[in-house]
């Protein structure tokens, strides 16, 4: 498939992010309050505004929760209403007026997040930090090529790009340590992923293929991680503060629609998986991710670039398994994929793996190293997969750390 040509010229270009092909969902605020919005080329379309054929309760809150909401029809129909508005020249001048320039607005959180699971289904990144904590012998474990392994995270700390994100404090104990103590995370991290974003509700167990329906779109997805906090916390039960400071989440919701033409395979079983993972059809995406960092006051430089389809499970094998307990799944649900790793060095999803543990320090373009994140550093991630001429982004997902809060007094000895 290549291009779809819109009457935007702007979407037009092969490096335009938000071509026809596209029509990602987000909600943007110009100043007179959120409103839901899809992007074409260098502008957000205010939906509500344009002979959209659909009922307006749909469009009354500036969420996508009540799209999502009202089913895969809607869907389709709202999808092939904007490809004829946004196409077709005669609908120009009934449109246009509805156009915001992207540069004159504040993106916000495109929908309302039920709950979060976030999932660790890169066998690139399980290896590497399996390495790291436990030695290669012991690198992967002993479920991980069974079992898409996953936590149940917080709704409550997802945040929409833009977000600054401020240091957590914590309890740490290094491995020296013969006690924990109470400190700003020193070991703070990024965790490069792809959310998935359930539009359908269930109850009780459903197939690969029905879980595949049911995911309306993806975000970007960078899930903050305080390594120290966590190498602490973490058994027997997993991640719990480590995990809990923010997540934060692109702006622009990519349809499942918009990335059909990019399907892949998942990669080759090592272990055979149980029937009931079974994928009828590739259900991964080719979808290219990158990382920067870019130090207070200072250029980016790009740390690591990877690709989706490095996933061992895909978005579906994870919702399919999150249900055969009978676990019960929302509309507005949010899946991480897990961070997302290549083999190469700089395909690595996290400063834990480029700096291999700190051990290992990488060097920005500016000349200085890290190992983890300082205070001031913002992070950008950025995806998108690549069509003939035309490519389908995410536009960009972005946060900035800020230092600890001051010790509270509570926390500190008495004298
Ligand atoms: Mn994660």
């Amino acid at each position: 498939m290549g291009l779809i040509k819109s009457w935007v010229v702007s979407a037009n270009s092969p490096d335009c992010d938000f071509p026809l092909n596209n029509l990602p969902y987000g909600v943007f605020d110009e100043g007179q309050g959120a409103r839901m919005g899809v992007a074409i080329g260098d502008c957000v379309l205010d939906v509500a505004k344009v002979e959209h054929g659909l009922d307006a309760a749909l469009f009354a809150k500036p969420e996508w929760n009540a799209v999502m909401a009202a089913g895969p029809q809607v869907w389709d129909a709202l999808r092939s209403r904007l490809t004829e508005l946004l196409s077709d020249e005669t609908n120009r001048a009934a449109v246009e007026p509805h156009l915001v320039p992207l540069s004159d607005v504040t993106l916000k959180m495109p929908f309302t997040v039920s709950e979060f699971t976030d999932f660790y289904a890169s066998k690139n990144h399980a290896f590497n930090v399996g390495t790291m904590f436990r030695g290669p012998e012991n690198a992967l474990p002993p479920n991980w090529l069974s079992i898409p392994i996953g936590y149940n995270g917080r709704a409550s700390s997802v945040v929409v790009s833009g977000t600054d994100v401020r240091r957590p404090w914590g309890q740490l104990k290094g491995p020296n340590d013969e006690l924990p103590r109470f400190a700003p995370c020193a070991r703070f991290d990024l965790e490069l992923e792809v959310g998935a974003i359930v539009g359908q509700p269930s109850s009780g167990m459903v197939s690969v293929d029905q879980a595949e329906k049911m995911i309306f779109g993806y975000v970007l997805l960078n899930d903050w991680s305080a390594r120290d906090i966590q190498a602490w916390e973490y058994q027997p039960l997993g991640p719990f503060q480590a995990k809990a400071t923010a997540t934060t989440i692109g702006p622009w919701i990519v349809t499942r629609a918009a990335l059909e033409p990019f399907r892949v395979p998942t990669p080759e079983r090592e272990r055979p998986l149980l029937p009931y993972l079974h994928e009828p059809g590739p259900m991964l995406y080719d979808i290219d991710l990158s990382v920067g960092l870019a130090p207070e006051g200072k250029g980016e430089t790009i740390i690591a670039r990877t690709n989706y389809s490095n996933m061992y499970y895909s978005a579906a094998q994870q919702l399919c398994h999150h249900t055969t307990s009978g676990c019960a799944m929302r509309v507005g649900d949010l899946l991480g994929s897990g961070t997302i790793s290549g083999t190469d060095r700089d395909s690595r999803g996290s400063l834990l793996e480029l700096s291999w543990g700190g051990r290992e320090p990488i060097t920005l373009q500016t000349g200085e190293k890290r190992s983890f994140l300082e205070d001031g550093d913002t992070l950008t991630l950025y995806g998108a997969a690549k069509g003939d001429g035309y490519r389908v982004g995410f536009g960009a997902c972005t946060g900035k750390v800020l230092p600890a809060i001051e010790q509270p007094e509570w926390t500190k000895e008495q004298g």
